[in-house]
């Protein structure tokens, strides 16, 4: 006889599945079971063959022969469509104008019903920061007191991101902080493919204004959309990429680092790699 999932347990599950995401473990394979064992959702049904939390796996993981065998046993994810290409960089802003270009951009987004995200946002949550600044932070996308609030990284990761930033020797308004998407997906989950590719075409014209010397991806789903293609995170992590003219370099996003602390030490590596590229030193300690 099938059991049923209880809410706890569902969340439970679902924190654990964002948790493995943000590591780049995307694709979890069911190994076949005995019928009266398999669990049933109270919602929506889970799909028998592969449980999916990677942003960009609808409609393109179906395509892949699936291995019966667990991700602990197989951490190869195999090579995806590309994804659709950031727009051509567009022509420098001048400094000057960077801010007026920058609400040009926000008046463009206007009241945005261009993704199903608009449905449930209370606040589009624009990008925030210096329109000069020479680091760029982009996360995923806002979460509850973003969403209320307005504004990027408020919460207990936002606090934690300006604790990065502080022990980088810089404050938060010297810096320029935005997401893939704009309005917050329905229990913090993972945007849709549709609605990052959508959001994010205003994600990139923030970065063509801006023109930071260095971009930090703050977990997968910014470095899959930043880079267009998904790779695990342990594998995009302490190395320098590109995004288009600049600089990009993957780390933990913070939401990560409050669940697994551990990780700090890693993301402090990553973010002394910017440090490096940005011609910053650390401040001493207090
Ligand atoms: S997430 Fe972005 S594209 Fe979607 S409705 Fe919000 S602002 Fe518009």
């Amino acid at each position: 006889m099938a059991r049923t999932l209880d809410a706890a347990t569902r969340k439970a599950l679902e924190e654990r599945l964002r948790f493995y995401g943000e590591l780049g473990l995307t694709e979890f394979y069911r190994r076949p079971v005995d019928p009266s064992l398999i669990v049933e959702c109270e919602s929506e049904p889970i799909d028998d063959a592969v449980i999916s939390i990677a942003p960009h796996t609808v409609a393109e993981v179906v395509e892949e022969p699936r291995p019966e065998t667990s991700v602990q046993e197989d951490q190869t994810i195999p090579p995806r469509k590309p994804f659709p290409a950031a727009p051509q960089v567009a022509a420098a802003v001048p400094p000057a104008d960077r801010v007026s270009a920058l609400r040009l951009i926000r008046e463009d987004v206007g009241d945005c019903t261009r993704c199903a995200l608009h449905t449930g946002r209370t606040k589009i949550v624009f990008g925030d920061g210096s329109a000069q600044a020479r680091l760029m932070f982009v996360g995923e996308g806002p979460g509850a007191d973003e969403d209320a609030q307005g504004i990027p990284f408020v919460g207990r990761a936002g606090q934690l991101l300006n604790n990065m930033i502080a022990a980088m020797g810089l404050k938060r308004e010297e810096v320029y902080i935005a997401n893939v998407v704009m309005c917050r997906p329905p229990g913090n989950r993972t945007p849709e493919p549709a609605e990052a590719n959508t959001c994010s075409q205003f994600l990139f014209r923030q970065i063509d204004v801006v023109r930071p010397e260095v971009l930090v991806a703050l977990g997968a789903t910014a470095a899959t959309y930043l880079l267009g293609q998904r790779q695990p995170l342990a594998g995009l992590r302490g190395r320098v990429h590109g995004f288009r003219e600049t600089k990009l370099i993957v780390t933990y996003h913070p939401a990560f680092l409050l669940r697994d602390p551990r990780q700090k030490k890693e993301a402090w590596a990553d973010l002394q790699i910017a440090m490096h590229e940005l011609g910053l030193k650390a401040p001493p300690r207090a």
